[in-house]
């Protein structure tokens, strides 16, 4: 029963084979510097969906941090998450990174930046199951 009860509330991410290309080059790009993109797609019984980027408006980026702490995101509901590179190659999300915390889904990607390198975590810094469509 209590298993049953965990699949119902396991989320699954999905990501398009060319938006996780695109998140790869826009982070190889920005590096030794983090990069950060908002996540656009649906959701659907917690499952998200992913298939376009947008490069946000006031992106401040350095290499400890990425965000846009100042300057909330436009309300907008295809808006799921946001993905930030983490230079420094580990793809846990740090403390500031759960504060700031948007949407449904933080995915993370860790140097150098290839297709093993993409994470992807919930509110609670608990990963969660990626999949490349
Ligand atoms: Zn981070």
């Amino acid at each position: 029963m209590s298993e049953l009860k965990k699949k119902k509330f396991e989320r699954k991410i999905s990501l398009t084979k060319d938006a996780r290309d695109g998140i790869l080059s826009f982070c190889k790009m920005n590096h030794p510097n983090e990069g950060i993109l908002i996540l656009r797609g649906k959701s659907k019984h917690g499952d998200v969906y992913i298939d376009e980027l947008v490069v946000p408006p006031f992106s401040e980026t350095g290499a400890d941090f990425a965000g846009f702490p100042h300057n909330p995101l436009p309300l907008d509901l295809s808006y799921v998450g946001i993905v930030h590179s983490h230079p420094s190659g580990t793809a846990k999300p740090s403390l500031t990174d759960l504060d700031n915390f948007f949407g449904l889904v933080s995915i993370i990607v860790k140097s150098p930046y290839e297709d093993d390198d993409i994470f992807a975590w919930d509110s609670d810094g608990r990963e969660l199951p990626l999949v490349i469509i």
